[in-house]
């Protein structure tokens, strides 16, 4: 059985038509579940009896669960269980603007960033789109809450999950569904260049995320394996040609880290690299894990100066969630 909250209105609208039905019902329907709120297909009162035992026959709206969460200072973490005892996990942060999630898209990670913690933990599978459509969903029903931004930044590689990660895009800004906006959505990778060209084509108009961490190929080799298969020149040839077709400015992420790519060099080096580039770079204070041996950066600052002294657009991540298992990984680590 499918699970509706993994279908595309025009999956839903296709399926109506299938059975000879009007494709508005698939509005009705995606009304029931994004706006009203009700999961109970018996309780989708202005679809006809027939109809809705037609749907309960091949669609189900079963629901993953929270299993725990640990709360900080505007920020809360979950621990989802999913329906074949599989954990994942997710981010609510509070900002200013409002709330952010971050999700997780897949069970483990193949990636191997010998500084994260999910990458220790192999992939078991792809989330299906519907498995992320309901983080959302649990966590704005639970805290009585809208989010405003989603960010698939938790667990996974989503572009090793590319279809259903693309469906979940689709998915969660329909306008007549959840409708964030897809300049509230952003897709974090670590470099997986097929799939960048893959997804410039598509110009979804989301913001894309790439994570870099390194200015040369030596450093990067080091600490993220993918760099082997894509070196950092042909990543950021991939970056332009995405800038070309979206003119949208991408983020480059830096994880500040102790001793491994914090020198004023490796600063000078990055500002290189990046000239000309329609991207800023968002340095992330390195969160400490028990398990992996690499220390936070103290330079933070400095090298954020050297960047924008090369007229590179520097910010630097607010931490949220150093008290609270808050590392990529590290509550779904506890636990399994
Ligand atoms: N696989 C995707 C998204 C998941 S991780 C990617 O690589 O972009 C989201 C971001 O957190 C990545 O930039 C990742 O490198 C970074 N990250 C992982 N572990 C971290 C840690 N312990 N502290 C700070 N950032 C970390």
């Amino acid at each position: 059985m499918k699970n509706l909250f993994g279908l595309k209105l025009n999956d839903l609208e296709e399926y109506f038509i299938s059975i000879n039905e009007k494709k508005y019902k698939a509005s009705q329907v995606f009304e029931w579940l994004y706006h009203h709120r009700i999961y109970n297909i018996d309780d989708f009162t202005n679809i006809k009896i027939d109809i809705r035992e037609k749907l309960k026959s091949v669609f189900t709206t079963e629901m993953i669960k929270i299993k725990k969460f640990e709360e900080g200072i505007d920020v809360k973490k979950y621990l989802f269980e999913l329906l074949d005892g599989n954990y994942v996990e997710g981010v609510l942060m509070h900002h200013d603007y409002g709330y952010s999630l971050c999700v997780s898209s897949e069970v483990g990670c193949n990636m191997g960033c010998k500084f994260c913690e999910s990458g220790r933990l192999k992939k078991v599978r792809n989330l299906e789109a519907y498995e992320m459509v309901e983080q959302i969903i649990l966590i704005e029903d639970q805290e009585k809450i809208r989010i405003d931004r989603v960010v698939v930044m938790g667990i996974g590689e989503p572009f090793d999950n590319y279809d259903n990660v693309v469906d979940f895009i689709k998915i969660i800004n329909e306008p007549k569904g959840l409708a964030l906006g897809a300049r509230h959505i952003t897709v974090s990778t670590c470099g997986i260049v097929p799939k960048i060209l893959e997804f410039a084509n598509l110009n979804l108009q989301v913001n894309l995320a790439l994570s870099l961490h390194a200015p040369n190929d030596e450093i990067r080799n080091k600490i993220m394996p993918i760099n082997k298969v894509y070196n950092i020149s042909q990543t950021l040839a991939a970056i332009k040609e995405y800038l070309e077709k979206n003119n949208r400015r991408v983020t480059i992420e830096y994880v500040m880290i102790n001793m491994v790519n914090d020198s004023d060099d490796n600063a000078y080096e990055l500002a290189n690299i990046l000239k000309g580039m329609n991207v800023y770079v968002n340095l992330i204070p390195y969160n400490e894990t028990n398990n992996l041996g690499f220390k936070k950066s103290k330079r933070i600052n400095e090298f954020k100066n050297i960047l924008l002294k090369c007229g590179i657009n520097t910010t630097v991540r607010r931490e949220f969630g150093g008290s609270i298992s808050g590392a990529c990984g590290q509550l779904r680590s506890k636990e399994v």
